[in-house]
């Protein structure tokens, strides 16, 4: 059964060019409650190990590089259905493909700086959230 809780960043791209403030009204607006919230940056070092799923494809380096090249929002998302629902909400990995309206069609630019990650199951959307959040840092 689907859990209520997925995982969220919004990356560097989309904080340096000012869209913190509509990607959340827009995560809210879709019926989402956050749960947990963080701005950090990550370093090259818990990029890569939070993309370790990731190490043996040829973007690895470019893609570690990029999340740690600037502050991030993590945030724990809470509705019904969260995985999926979300995973709608954002579009396509590539924003040339991501359909009209979505959060990565509307602020992201390329397949690499594409605004948000949004988990891709019930069981990474845990674990990427206990990645950033204790237990009392999730209400
Ligand atoms: P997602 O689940 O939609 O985020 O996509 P994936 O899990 O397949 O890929 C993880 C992240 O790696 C994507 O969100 C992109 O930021 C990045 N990525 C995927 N494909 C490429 C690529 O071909 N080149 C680069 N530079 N980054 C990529």
């Amino acid at each position: 059964m689907a859990t209520n809780r997925t995982f969220t960043m919004i990356k560097p791209d989309a904080v340096a060019n000012g869209h913190i403030g509509a990607i959340l009204n827009d995560i809210i607006a879709d019926g989402f409650k956050i749960v947990a919230m963080k701005y950090t940056q990550l370093s090259p070092e818990m990029a890569s190990k939070f993309y370790a799923v990731h190490k043996e494809r040829g973007f690895f380096g470019d893609l570690v590089s990029f999340m740690s090249s600037g502050p991030i929002v993590a945030a724990i998302l809470e509705k019904d259905n969260a995985v999926e629902d979300f995973r709608k909400l954002i579009g396509a990995t590539n924003p040339a493909d991501a359909a009209e309206g979505t959060i990565r069609n509307k602020y992201a630019k390329s397949i690499d700086a594409n605004a948000v990650h949004g988990s891709d199951s019930d069981e990474n959307a845990e674990i990427e959230g206990s990645f950033y959040f204790t237990a009392f840092e999730k209400f």
